[in-house]
């Protein structure tokens, strides 16, 4: 079996588990299904939440950034001053023969591996010619290349008089609503504003399953400060942390060469823009470790000029590795300058200036802006990826343990009666303390442990029959299949700590 295909066997088990036990599944299945739209199911539903709950851990309550929320409905003038309306494109060609449509850089990276983003129009056309690429559904010959604008568009009140979009990034009402935030934060720079929730775009030809999503959940936060002072307070927390780059210039000379940087080494070297650009590549370096994800799996890939969004100075993208889909971008770092509250101020005619009592003397400062912007569907799907273990004949996903959605699964060993009300009572107990766990009564103990294996529970407690005589149920940890024995009163307290990783497992209870 060569690398390709195991690679592709082991896709094919992953999205099994998923859409059979229900993490994701493709939407609108009943109705022919719609490519760019996937349902998270009873597992990754609740996967997803903890993904979000631990980016505010880091975002909101750690680093101490504002949350807000706004509607995905976007009244036109909003997005016609922040460039959307005018720039949000990507770049089409449709199939004179079968009039399939297709995105011009990602059927050319298909067709040829090559990279034309960031090439001209006119070039792309050319480079279409030269290639000879024609369409990959019917052979027939490719028409013009021309922008498109990726934007759903809708219409707000009974008229529909009032045109309107789904928002394409949650940063607009951000800045939008900058007046209000910063006085919020007591004028103090650099502060920062977080907003998750879902964007829209719609792609025209989404076919990498998904990666590529029409309506998708985003966590941004848009760090706003003081162009003359690009510090952060907590820099030295982070400075020592190693990054592996892709710089521009090396991508430019066909250089697959990484660059393992400090982040402070990063700052002074000139590689990044400013400290608050190094300390936030760092801090979401750490936040990808924590769900689990490989620290050889993760690089920044610095955006070409053609590349980066309209708005942007310098962009990084923060890639994981994926046997599938090759580097997958997880979270892009745009240097936003002060081009958004430049427009917004202009357009709307109102002053965004903060008046900074950083300086003793004080001044107007029309803030600079550093964003960290992440999609969720797609570290769901890497770490489900990096999760999926094969060992010995057993296959188990091996999810962070917060991460887990089924956090414990109660078994009695077998079908007796006292067995089992123990094994419900105890469910209800654990449940009651705030633990997700479930119940499972079908087929013989390995198969329930395997099923439990599968989804990645890390913890299956089992009622035996030395339980009604002493109290004590065995618990049985995913990883190893070691097992100890624990007290039914302490099992909740032990459980928490458990899965906190307060505790050592061996230390829990006694060793079967
Ligand atoms: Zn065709």
């Amino acid at each position: 079996m060569d690398g390709e295909q195991l690679t592709k066997d082991k896709y094919e088990k992953i999205m099994d588990i998923a859409k059979r036990r229900g993490f994701i599944w493709p939407s609108f299945e009943l109705y022919g299904g719609a490519a760019g739209f996937y349902d998270f199911g009873p597992l990754g539903a609740p996967m997803k939440k903890k993904i979000i709950q631990k980016w505010r851990q880091h975002y909101v309550v750690e680093e101490g950034l504002l949350e807000l929320e706004s509607p995905t409905i976007t009244p036109e003038p909003v997005l016609k001053a922040s460039g959307h309306v005018d720039h949000f494109t990507d770049v089409m060609t449709e199939c004179k023969k079968c009039s399939a449509s297709f995105e011009v850089t990602e059927l050319v990276k298909e067709e040829t591996g090559d990279d034309i983003e960031g090439l001209s129009k006119n070039e792309m056309e050319n480079y279409l010619k030269e290639k000879k690429i024609t369409c990959p559904e019917c052979d027939g010959k490719l028409g013009e290349v021309y922008e498109f604008n990726t934007m759903f568009r809708t219409a707000i009140g009974p008229k529909e008089d009032r045109k309107a979009y789904l928002r394409p990034e949650t940063a607009q009402t951000i800045f939008i609503d900058f007046n209000r935030l910063q006085r919020i934060a007591r004028r103090k720079l650099p502060f920062g504003v977080t907003q998750i929730g879902r964007g829209y775009r719609n792609e025209i030809s989404p076919r990498r399953g998904v990666i590529r999503l029409r309506e998708f959940t985003m966590a941004e936060a848009e760090i706003f400060f003081d162009p003359d002072d690009p510090s952060h307070p907590k820099f030295s927390q982070v400075s020592d942390e190693k990054l592996r780059f892709w710089p521009s210039e090396n991508q430019e000379e066909k250089s697959r060469e990484l660059t393992e940087k400090t982040a402070r080494e990063a700052l002074d070297e000139g590689i990044v823009c400013n400290e608050l650009m190094a300390y936030h590549l760092a801090y979401a370096k750490k936040f990808l470790i924590s769900l689990g994800l490989p620290e050889d799996s993760i690089r920044f890939r610095e955006q070409l000029p053609g590349e980066r969004a309209h708005y942007s100075q310098e962009t990084w993208d923060m890639e994981v590795k994926s046997e599938k889909f090759g580097w997958v971008e997880v979270a892009g770092f745009a240097y936003r300058t002060d081009y958004d509250l430049s427009q917004h101020s202009k357009s709307s005619g109102t002053d965004l200036t903060v008046f900074t009592q950083n300086d003793d003397d004080g001044k107007k400062v029309l803030c600079h802006v550093v964003e960290p912007s992440y999609g969720i569907d797609r570290p769901l799907y890497c770490i489900l990826e990096h999760a999926y273990t094969e060992d010995d004949g057993r296959n188990y996903l091996k999810l962070k343990k917060d991460l887990a959605p089924i956090e414990a699964q109660v078994f009695p060993l077998v079908a007796e009666e006292e067995l089992e009300k123990i094994g419900k009572s105890i469910l209800k107990k654990i449940n009651s303390t705030g633990i997700f766990a479930e119940y499972d009564d079908s087929g013989s103990i390995g198969r329930r442990y395997a099923r439990a294996d599968e989804v990645g529970v890390p913890f299956c407690i089992t009622v035996d029959h030395r339980t009604p005589d002493d109290s004590t149920v065995t618990i049985r940890e995913r990883d190893t299949t070691d097992q100890i024995r624990v007290k039914i009163e302490d099992l909740p307290k032990t459980l928490c700590k458990l899965l906190n990783s307060e505790i050592e497992f061996e230390q829990a209870g006694e060793k079967v």
